[in-house]
């Protein structure tokens, strides 16, 4: 199976920090899989370390208020253009991430507070029909591999 997966899931330093969000049940789920490892905010030519970002009223803005809208969606337009000509079976993402976040992110006012919503590189695979699983999710994302002929 192809499975698409947030670069900090996988233990890779693209972090807003510096850091990552190594996973080991994520690392586990892509075992014996092609797993495809992403990060729309590298590859928007974001910096890393960066300042965190957050979406509010429908754009990107960075702590320190600049606006960082234009560099989120190229980023996970290029993301979304590694998949072309790929059979991606599903995707598993950074939760809560304005980029990777599926179905909750924060509300833009960096108080830790959440919102219903998906980032901006989630929301786009959703509406290429594209399965979105975050690290909250495994046995979900799981359950599509045991139902898998491949
Ligand atoms: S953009 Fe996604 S892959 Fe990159 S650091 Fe943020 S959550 Fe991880």
């Amino acid at each position: 199976m192809a499975i698409l997966v947030s670069a900090c899931l996988l233990g890779e330093n693209c972090k807003w920090d510096g850091g990552n969000n190594r996973n080991e049940r994520v690392i586990a789920l892509c075992a014996g899989h092609e797993a495809i490892p992403v990060c729309p905010e590298v590859a928007g030519g974001l910096p890393v370390p960066r300042q965190p970002s957050e979406i509010r009223d429908g754009r990107v803005m960075a702590r320190d208020g600049k606006d960082v809208d234009a560099a989120f969606r190229a980023g996970a337009q290029k993301c979304l253009a590694l998949c072309e000509g790929k059979q991606i079976d599903f995707a598993i993402l950074k939760a809560r991430s304005p980029s990777c976040g599926k179905g909750w992110i924060y509300d833009g006012s960096f108080s830790g507070t959440l919102v219903s919503g998906d980032g901006v590189f989630a929301a786009m695979l959703k509406a290429r029909g594209i399965p979105v699983f975050t690290e909250d999710e495994t046995d979900e994302a799981a359950s599509i591999i045991k139902q898998c002929s491949c």
